[in-house]
Parts: structure tokens; C-alpha cells; sequence
């Protein structure tokens, strides 16, 4: 017996096409993954050794629930560099990944049926997340067939029910940096009505062409404790480190204390052998993000160079993150037409690439492609993509050493 609440939560999208892709290459098969959210580079050297250093002790047991010491200064530290923000180690709860903070934050916030308003495109799990703590999300999409949320749109949706809106910029699948207008916007709307800001803050350094994601902090007058904003961070993404699963949230004393509450009664902390490597990442070379940042602009231009070259395929250009979500709608094979979980099934099936169907995001008729991988990953797998789709491509291509003629377009 199953319950309803639990039978409503859907399976993790990437998940699943993860799963997929792994079992393909395990049989053989030249797969290119385009549908995962992780940079390839290995962990940086100082995180190693920490939790290294932490391992072979043999100390290895319970934390503080809240964290370590140590990593909560490292934390503080970061933020006070990134945000020019001070923040008292009571402010500070270390989680299983950004994934865990974001439960913590919305378990302590919400009651059954208050809502919260997720901006699209959003990223997969929040709406899963809010119904997982009897909450609703209430979806509010740009009506301008941009990716960038609007106020009036936001307000229009807001009910005395409202207890939380969720950033998340640089924008995870758009790719999309929101404006300083919009964030200063937001922030005095949340604070005016006392309705939580949570700000997904887990790209915000992996923004390119010399731009910086605006911070929530730098548009409120308010301290800490009596301010809504929630801010939600962590070491996967910047540091390519998501199987550590080390991240973070930064809130008022009281709500920290009662997140503290529950995390402790669910998995009373998270690994010191796990937090010791977040700290010596934190503490590390800095560098390393930004050789990242560096990368993944490369592959940004890469990706919109080889996408550019589609007869009739709309696409914004991402300012950051490693995604992009590009309109497939007038490409579909008229048998899919708009759907892109059939399209993305079709493009795996036809030319082992996995991307991620648009409709997981709460954009139909798009598909979001990861350039996270190698610049040659990256244009074989959009060149073979073009290949199922785009009938202005040769028709015949190899896939592995396979040749294969399109006989569908
Ligand atoms: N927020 C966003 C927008 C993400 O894309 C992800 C990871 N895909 C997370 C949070 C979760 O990150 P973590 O690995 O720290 O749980």
C-alpha cells in the first residue's frame, strides 16, 4: 500500500535518463549525454585531501546537526567574499546537497494547502518538493515567449495563501540571468509582503560574458532576522562536486533553528567526511571555478555556434549555468508535433543523444541540452540531433561507426 501523497510524486526526470544512457554505454552503445546537470571536472585537490585527511583518522562520527565548525566559518567566509554579506553561524544550516536545504526550508514554512509560486521554466523537483509537504505550487509562466519572469504576472498570481516564491538565476534549464530591476523588484515586493524569498543562489558564479547574478541581499535594508530572504547555495555546480553532497541555506535565526529540528530528526547531519571535503573546496583555490566558468562559456558558444546552423530553431542564449532550452517546436516529425517527451525519446532512440524533454520545466515543446560535456560531445551530439530533425542535414551520419539513413523527415 502505497500512499496518495507519495504515489504523486513524480521520479526525477534526469534520473531516470540518466539511468538510461548509463545502461546504453554499459552495452556499448556511443551514447552522448546532453541531459546531465554536472560539470566533468574532478574534484578540486584540496577537497580531497581534506576528507582524505578526515578519513584516515578513523575519527569519523555524528556533527552537529547544523554542520561542522569548521565548514560553517569556511561558509561564512564565502559569503561574506561573494555577498558582501556578515552572517552569524546561527543563520547557517549544512544539508545533504541544495536538495535537502530546499525540503528543510519549505517543510518549516509551509501548511497544508498554503502555496508557493515557482517561476517558469523551473527547475524539476521544486514543484515536487512543495507537494511533498502538502504544499501547492502555483506555476507562473512568462506570457512574452521570453524565459524572464514579470512582476505583474507574479503579483497577479499572489493569494493570502502565498508563503514563499523561489528564484532561481542564473536560471536552471534556461540558463537566463534575471535582471537587477526584477531582483530589486522582487525583494521589496517579498519584504513589503511578508511573503519568503528563496533564492536557488546554486549557479550563481557560472554567469559569462562578464555579467554577475544580481544578489537578493544587495536590495534590502533589512537585517537578517527580520528580513524574508532565503538564500540557498552549495558546492555541486560551482565545484563540480555533486556527488559530495554538501549545500547550504542562510535565514533568520528562528526558521534555521526549526529547519535545524527537522533535519536532525531526518538524518541528524551530514557526512564529516563529506563536509570536510566542502571545506577544503571552500578554502581551496579559487581559481578552479572560474577555469570552469571559463569552460563552460566556451562550450555556451560552442553549443549556440552548431545551434545556429538550424534551419528554424528558436533559441535564447543562456548567460550562464551549462543549459540551454531551445524551441523545438517547429521541428518536431509531425507524428510528435509540440511533444517533447516523444521528441526526446525519438532523438535517443534514433541517435542515442540524451536531452531532457521541455515539459519537465513547464516549457512543452522545448528540450534542454546540457553543454557540460566536451566541446566534441557537444558537436556530435547537436549535429546529430539536427540529423533526426532537421531535414536541411545530410541525410546519412555515423553513430559510432554505424552508418545510418534518415528515412522519416
Ligand atoms: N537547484 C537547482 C536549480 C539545481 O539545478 C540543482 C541540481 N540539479 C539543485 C538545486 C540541487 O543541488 P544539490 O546537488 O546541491 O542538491
Amino acid at each position: 500500500m502505497i500512499s496518495h501523497l507519495a504515489r504523486a510524486i513524480a521520479a526525477s526526470p534526469t534520473f531516470v535518463l540518466n539511468e538510461k544512457a548509463r545502461i546504453l554505454r554499459e552495452k556499448g552503445e556511443p551514447v552522448i549525454n546532453m541531459g546531465i546537470g554536472e560539470p566533468k571536472n574532478k574534484a578540486p585537490i584540496t577537497a580531497i585531501l581534506s576528507s582524505a585527511a578526515k578519513l584516515t583518522s578513523g575519527d569519523v562520527k555524528y556533527t552537529p546537526p547544523d554542520g561542522t565548525p569548521g565548514l560553517k566559518k569556511a561558509i561564512i567566509r564565502y559569503t561574506e567574499e561573494n555577498y558582501d554579506k556578515l552572517v552569524a553561524p546561527e543563520n547557517l544550516l549544512v544539508s545533504a546537497g541544495a536538495k535537502q536545504s530546499l525540503f528543510n526550508i519549505l517543510y518549516s514554512i509551509l501548511n497544508p494547502q498554503d502555496e508557493v509560486i515557482i517561476l517558469a521554466p523551473y527547475w524539476v523537483s521544486y514543484t515536487e518538493i512543495v507537494k511533498m509537504v502538502y504544499g501547492i505550487p502555483v506555476v507562473v509562466a512568462p506570457e512574452d515567449g521570453t524565459f524572464h519572469p514579470r512582476m505583474s504576472d507574479i503579483e497577479r498570481s499572489v493569494t493570502s495563501y502565498t508563503k514563499a516564491i523561489i528564484v532561481n538565476s542564473p536560471n536552471n534549464p534556461s540558463g537566463l540571468v534575471f535582471s537587477e530591476q526584477f531582483i530589486a523588484e522582487i525583494v521589496e515586493f517579498c519584504e513589503r509582503k511578508r511573503i519568503y524569498l528563496i533564492m536557488d543562489d546554486i549557479y550563481h558564479k557560472l554567469v559569462f560574458d562578464g555579467r554577475s547574478a544580481p544578489p537578493a541581499y544587495k536590495f534590502t535594508d533589512k537585517n537578517l532576522e527580520s528580513s524574508m530572504i532565503i538564500v540557498v547555495n552549495g558546492i555541486s555546480k560551482l565545484y563540480g562536486m555533486t556527488g559530495f553532497r554538501i549545500g547550504w541555506a542562510i535565514a533568520n535565526r528562528k526558521l534555521i533553528e526549526v529547519m535545524l529540528n527537522v533535519q536532525a530528526q531526518i538524518t541528524s547531519c551530514t557526512s564529516v567526511v563529506l563536509q570536510s571535503a566542502a571545506e577544503g573546496a571552500l578554502l581551496g583555490m579559487q581559481s578552479i571555478v572560474e577555469n570552469l566558468r571559463l569552460v563552460l562559456e566556451n562550450n555556451r558558444n560552442v553549443i549556440m555556434q552548431e545551434l545556429k546552423s538550424f534551419r528554424d530553431l528558436k533559441v535564447i542564449e543562456p548567460q550562464g549555468t551549462f543549459y540551454c532550452l531551445p524551441d523545438f517546436r517547429n521541428y518536431c516529425p509531425s507524428a510528435i508535433a509540440g511533444n517533447s517527451v516523444e521528441l526526446a525519446k525519438f532523438i535517443l532512440d534514433k541517435a542515442l543523444v540524451v536531452t531532457v524533454p521541455g515539459k519537465e520545466f513547464g516549457m512543452e515543446g522545448h528540450l534542454r541540452l546540457s553543454y557540460a560535456g566536451s566541446v566534441k560531445e557537444i558537436m556530435e551530439g547537436i549535429e546529430r540531433i539536427k540529423w533526426v530533425v532537421d531535414s536541411s542535414s545530410p541525410n546519412e551520419i555515423y553513430i559510432g561507426d554505424r552508418k545510418i539513413i534518415r528515412d522519416w523527415l
